[in-house]
């Protein structure tokens, strides 16, 4: 058991993807100060995985006297009041369970669980360029996208919890769009996301493999090895079927956050994941694309856009913040 203390300056947290589980203990300025690594294995079920996720948090906690309570963060989607699993794609299996009542048993804490992309919304309006703000979007851009919402102060969760499928606003109406895993035509996510990128370059590579020459080259010679990595680094290397590529990702992220500003009206978006480490050296293309599509409002008002500083933390430091609001003595 772990001694609860709700005047702690320290909190555990807690954070589970597709292929890792994570526990961390963090202080009220969203520092970590102790983590652990372990492999999820989703499909040796839910209750194992608490386990192992109990027996990381109990590691990350030793040398403390107490914390105020233990927030997890999921890929969802998940009812963030019991932190039941809906349908979740990457957690196979655990669809109508919740790890909660597992976990408050094994540590002794209050437990809490939340989606990591709103949780990641949490951190950036206390830690981020947009620290104070009380409306944020967080957006990230990775295998799929998907968004967290803060609004007028509070986590957008929607009548069942899974507010903020902001990768399937549409981008794209033309003939050459793709659809997405869930099946919606010209969706940010099916027309932006690394792996629908990589399915674009190669399918451009397989059209003029002749002025492909530089992206089939990095790729070793194998059009089926391009994904969306190589495509940039050609990009970058002036092969003109990969900037054409490239620059159509600029130009469908430039509308999906667009969209994403007209419907919120945010202080800021906040945008992390995989694709993003990719496309920050072309930032200033990126924000000129949103311009083009943004609502009047944002011609004199500026492009409130910015990629995360707190880099792959950002969900696991949004769980502090929520567990000290929720557990901590004020
Ligand atoms: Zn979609």
């Amino acid at each position: 058991m772990i001694k609860t203390d709700s005047t702690s300056n320290l909190t555990a947290a807690g954070d589970i993807g597709g292929t890792q589980i994570r526990a961390a203990l963090v202080n009220r300025d969203g520092k970590i100060l102790a983590e652990s690594v372990g492999q999820t294995l989703p499909e040796r079920g839910i209750q194992d995985a608490a386990t192992r996720l109990s027996d990381l948090i109990h590691e990350v906690t030793s040398q403390t006297d107490g914390v105020v309570g233990l927030v997890v963060s999921t890929a969802g989607p998940i009812n963030p009041a019991s932190g039941t699993y809906d349908h979740p794609p990457n957690l196979t299996g655990w669809h109508g369970k919740t790890m909660k009542p597992d976990l408050e048993r094994l540590t002794g804490l209050p437990v809490a669980i939340g989606h990591d992309a709103t949780l990641a919304a949490l951190a950036e309006t206390r830690f981020g360029p947009f620290k104070g703000s009380q409306n944020l979007v967080y957006v990230t851009i990775s295998t799929g996208i998907g968004g967290g919402i803060v609004a007028n102060g509070q986590m957008v969760t929607g009548s069942t919890g899974q507010a903020g499928e902001l990768g399937h606003i549409s981008v794209r109406t033309d003939s050459e769009a793709l659809s997405c895993g869930v099946g919606c035509h010209g969706c940010f996510e099916g027309n932006a996301s690394g792996p629908n990128i990589g399915r674009v370059a190669r399918q451009a590579a397989r059209n003029d493999p002749v002025n492909a020459a530089k992206l089939i080259e990095l790729a070793g010679g194998e059009i089926e090895n391009i994904d969306a990595r190589l495509a940039f680094q050609a990009a970058e290397q002036s092969d003109p079927v990969a900037e054409k590529v490239i620059l159509q990702v600029i130009e469908n992220v430039g509308r999906g956050l667009a969209s994403i500003l007209a419907v919120l009206d945010p202080d800021g978006v906040i945008v992390g994941g995989g694709v993003v480490h990719s496309l920050e050296s072309r930032w200033d293309e990126v924000i000129d694309a949103v311009r083009t599509y943004a609502l009047p409002r944002y011609q004199t008002r500026g492009i409130p856009v910015s990629v995360t500083q707190l880099g792959d933390d950002v969900s696991l430091i949004g769980a502090s913040v929520l567990s000290f609001s929720r557990f901590g003595a004020s």
